[in-house]
C-alpha cells in the first residue's frame, strides 16, 4: 500500500532543505527546480505527488516513460535523466520536456532529426563527466568546447546548460568539487561561445543541498522522496 502522509512529510523535508540551502547560497529558492526521480516508484505515486504540487517528474528509461506518460496528467513535465539508445527517440520525444543526459554526438543528432520531424525544438542538458568512472556517460571536459560548438549548429535543439553525476556512496562533501567544476565549466563555456546556459543540474538525494551551494538550477531527487512510502 501506500503512505500519502509519509510522501508528504518527505516532501515538506526535501523541500525545507532546498529553501534552506538556497538561503544560505544567497539565492531566490523559486530559482530551483525539483525533478523528482520516480523510476523507483509506481504511476500512482506519481499521481499523489502531483496533487501535492509536483510537475518537474525524472525517468532514466525511455521505456517506463512509454508506459507513465500517456496515463498521468498532461501539465508533468517529463526530465529524461538516463543514458539511453538513440533508437528510442522517435517514440520518446514527444513526452519529453527536457533532456538532462545529452552524452553523445550521435543522439544529439538523432534528436536534432527527430525534434525536426515533430516541429519542436527540444531544450537539453550536455551530461559532463567529471568523475572519471567507466560506468558513467557523457563528455569529459576536454572535449565540451568542440561539442558544443557541433551540437550547437544541429537545428531543433536547444542547449540550456549542463548536467552531471557525482560519485555515488561518497558523502554529500566529497560532491562538492566536482559541482562546483561543473559550475565553472558552465562559466567559461558561455564565455567562449556567448551564449547563456541557465541551467545546472546536479545532485541527487544525498547531496542536492551541497549541489544547490554550488549552484544547481535542478536537482534530481529519488529515494530520500519515497523511504517508507510503499511497502515492499
Ligand atoms: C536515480 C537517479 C537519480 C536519483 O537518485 P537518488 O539517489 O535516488 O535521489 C538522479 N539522477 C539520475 C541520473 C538517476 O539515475
Amino acid at each position: 500500500m501506500l503512505h500519502q502522509s509519509r510522501l508528504a512529510d518527505n516532501l515538506a523535508l526535501v523541500r525545507d532543505s532546498i529553501q534552506q540551502a538556497a538561503r544560505r547560497a544567497d539565492r531566490d529558492p523559486n530559482s530551483i527546480t525539483l525533478v523528482a526521480v520516480t523510476k523507483y516508484v509506481p504511476g500512482e505515486v506519481v499521481l499523489s505527488l502531483h496533487e501535492m504540487g509536483v510537475r518537474d517528474f525524472g525517468e532514466s528509461r525511455p521505456q517506463v516513460l512509454w508506459e507513465k506518460a500517456p496515463a498521468l496528467p498532461a501539465d508533468i513535465r517529463w526530465h529524461l535523466i538516463g543514458h539511453w539508445q538513440t533508437n528510442k527517440v522517435r517514440r520518446t520525444l514527444p513526452y519529453i520536456s527536457l533532456v538532462h543526459s545529452l552524452d553523445r554526438i550521435s543522439l544529439a543528432e538523432e534528436l536534432s532529426r527527430e525534434s525536426q520531424r515533430l516541429g519542436k525544438v527540444t531544450p537539453v542538458l550536455i551530461e559532463v563527466k567529471i568523475v572519471a568512472d567507466e560506468a558513467k556517460h557523457g563528455f569529459l571536459p576536454d572535449d565540451l568546447m568542440s561539442a558544443l560548438a557541433t551540437i550547437r549548429e544541429l537545428p531543433g535543439i536547444q542547449i540550456n546548460g549542463f548536467m552531471t553525476m557525482a560519485s555515488q556512496g561518497d558523502d554529500a562533501e566529497s560532491a562538492r568539487p566536482v559541482f562546483r567544476k561543473l559550475c565553472e565549466y558552465r562559466n567559461q563555456q558561455q564565455v567562449s561561445l556567448g551564449v547563456p546556459l541557465p541551467m545546472l543540474s546536479m545532485g541527487m538525494s544525498q547531496d542536492f543541498a551541497v549541489a544547490i551551494e554550488e549552484g544547481a538550477t535542478h536537482v534530481r531527487v529519488g529515494s530520500t522522496l519515497f523511504e517508507g512510502v510503499v511497502d515492499a
